[in-house]
């Protein structure tokens, strides 16, 4: 194992794994840490309870990267239409169609353990990436012209950089003395996967109810993995319920829409927060993905910013090093932060702003977002904004993701 390198990753999720691939090519050595070994490889009829709704411009960035055929080898799913819709005391719907927008599709639903084994799958045909995993590290520390860490079998690794994509606790972030700002929603999410009566047709579908959305995210061969945020209470009755009333009761929260829920698979409940760190970077490190920034999952949106931060900070590094210029300079760093930190913050922001709208149960709130929902879904033009600033097609987006 080599013990100094140019980029230490820690934390080989979408985010980490996304960013050494985007290295690669380089001259640049990575090393990529990691504690949990990834799943690589998993029978036919397993579905992962955890997916992904993929934008556009994610999906271009795996493109980029050599990595969207590895999905598509394994198993994604593309959507045509979205169906949101809203039934306590009135009713207000949207429908989203890729065809008004003549778009093949709206995006992708994709299990985590398929991006992730076709990102790390592909380290091993990198010579300037090492993958060590798996591992703990038990010491962080930053000198003027690099950082160390040093492994819990007593190994110290170096770097110019390092980078912390270990996800929203990051232990990194933690030792770095970097703050976090934010709130644990009164939400959990219950995701399994259910085989339901009728066909999903190929569509993503979220019901807002009284005490959460519910969606219904297309998988293969008439499966659909769901997310549904709830109180945590009601989520963990749901978790532990018998099967069959679970069937009834998710049946009966999603109006029956696909008709009955044939099969269900094992369940799981995640705590929901919003999260944003107060700093991206500090002299000799840069976070990423959900390190940096935790959101509601009501729009799908998490891993994309991710994916984007991971496509700007990789840019940034290269550039620099191209210039002959240090890549774990504070200036250079700053450069990735001031370029997404806007973004990211306005998506957080429109989500907690679409979570509490939607938990507002009075009389007046509920009835404009029923005229609301109503008029937007008539309204081509706002349609058409909305949808393609769901596709990720906003903003300053970095070149491997146009
Ligand atoms: C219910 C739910 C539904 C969601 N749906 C969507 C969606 O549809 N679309 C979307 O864009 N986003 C979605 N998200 C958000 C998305 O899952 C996250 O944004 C994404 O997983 C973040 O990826 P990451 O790589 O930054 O972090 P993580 O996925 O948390 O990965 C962190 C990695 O670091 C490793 N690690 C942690 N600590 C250490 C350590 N000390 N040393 C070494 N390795 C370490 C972990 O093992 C892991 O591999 C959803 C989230 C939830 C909870």
């Amino acid at each position: 194992m080599k013990t100094d390198y140019d980029v230490l990753i820690v934390g080989s999720g979408m985010v980490g794994a996304a960013i050494a691939n985007a290295l690669d090519g380089s001259d640049l050595t990575i090393g990529i840490i990691e504690n949990h070994t990834p799943q690589m490889q998993w029978p036919p009829e397993h579905f992962d309870i955890r997916v992904s709704a993929i934008t556009r411009a994610s999906q271009r960035f795996f493109e980029n990267l050599g990595v969207w055929h590895g999905m598509e080898q394994r198993r994604v799913t593309p959507y045509n239409q979205m169906h949101v819709w809203d039934s306590t005391g009135g009713h207000g719907e949207i429908h989203f169609d890729a065809a008004e927008i003549n778009e093949p599709n709206l995006g992708h639903i994709i299990e985590n353990s398929v991006i992730q084994s076709a990102l790390v799958e592909r380290f091993a045909d990198f010579d300037n990436i090492e993958f060590i995993c798996p591992v703990n590290f038990t010491r962080l520390a930053f000198e003027k012209d690099h950082a160390w860490l040093e492994l819990d079998d007593g190994k110290k690794l170096a770097a110019k950089l390092i980078i912390g994509t270990d996800g929203a606790n990051s232990r990194v972030r933690q030792i770095a003395g970097i703050s976090v700002k934010g709130w644990q929603y009164d939400h959990k999410a219950v995701v399994t996967v259910v085989k339901t009566e009728k066909s999903h047709q190929n569509a993503a579908w979220q019901r807002f109810l009284p005490t959460g959305p519910l969606a219904f995210l297309p998988l293969e061969n008439g499966y659909s993995s769901i997310v549904w945020s709830t109180s945590p209470s009601l989520a963990d009755q749901l978790v532990a319920m018998d099967v069959e009333l679970f069937k009834q009761d998710l049946e009966q929260a999603f109006e029956s829409k696909l008709g009955t829920i044939v099969e269900v698979g094992q369940r799981g409940a995640f705590q929901l927060k919003l999260q944003h760190t107060t700093n991206y970077t500090r002299p000799r490190l840069a976070l990423a993905g959900d390190a940096a920034h935790a959101v509601h999952p009501l729009a799908g949106q998490g891993v994309n910013l991710g994916l984007l931060d991971a496509a700007a900070l990789t840019e940034v590094v290269l550039e620099a090093h191209q210039a002959g210029q240090d890549i774990g300079s504070h200036q250079i760093l700053r450069r990735f932060e001031r370029w997404r930190k806007g973004d990211n913050l306005a998506m957080l922001a429109a989500m907690d702003g679409f979570k509490r709208l939607f938990g507002n149960q009075t009389a007046p709130v509920q009835f404009m977002r029923h005229l609301g929902l109503n008029m937007t879904n008539r309204a081509t033009p706002l349609k058409n904004f909305l949808v393609k600033y769901g596709m990720g097609y906003k903003g300053d987006l970095p070149k491997a993701c146009r």
